[in-house]
């Protein structure tokens, strides 16, 4: 059985019992910005809120790209959150290749070039990738002065956040 025909079992499952929550407005109150990595899934536990207080933004990295910041400014303006958070980690699987080598990687494997290089948004350093999100995300005209924008990066081995400052 693949996982996602468990995945539509599960959910039978979790239907059985009733989640009036769920049809309520959700009104978070921090946006968080953070890699698709599995580890960073149970927010909840790792930062010490409820899931409804956190409206979750997940991408490789996370890369704050155009849709990135769109999503951030929907959740400031429209679902009302008021703080972002940008939660980066070590150890992420977009530090361990380049854009260009894993386009060329592709390319020989399939035999086929993309049209135009993909961008995968990898990087090197989760320091400086948050100082460089927190300096987009600050700088967008749309994301309201009085929002915080605050950027993290959360050890993997001790599971201590620390912040980095905007440069
Ligand atoms: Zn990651």
């Amino acid at each position: 059985m693949s996982l996602i025909d468990k995945a539509v079992t599960g959910n039978q499952e979790f239907a059985k019992a009733a989640h009036p929550e769920m049809n309520e407005r959700p009104r978070p109150g921090v946006a968080v910005v953070t890699c698709m990595d599995p580890r960073l899934s149970d927010l909840p536990a790792i930062l010490g809120l409820p899931h409804s207080e956190l409206d979750v933004i997940r991408t490789a990295g996370p890369a704050v790209t155009d849709d990135v910041l769109g999503e951030l400014v929907a959740s400031n303006r429209v679902i009302g959150t008021t703080e972002i958070m940008l939660l980066n980690h070590t150890g992420c699987g977009f530090t361990t290749f380049t854009d260009e080598e894993l386009n060329a990687k592709l390319t020989e494997v399939t035999g086929d070039a993309s049209p135009a290089p993909m961008r995968f948004f990898s990087y090197q350093d989760p320091e400086q990738h948050t100082r460089e999100q927190i300096e987009k995300v600050r700088s967008h005209p749309w994301i309201a002065a009085e929002v915080p924008v605050r950027g993290f990066v959360i050890d993997m081995a001790t599971g201590l956040l620390s912040e980095v400052m905007a440069s």
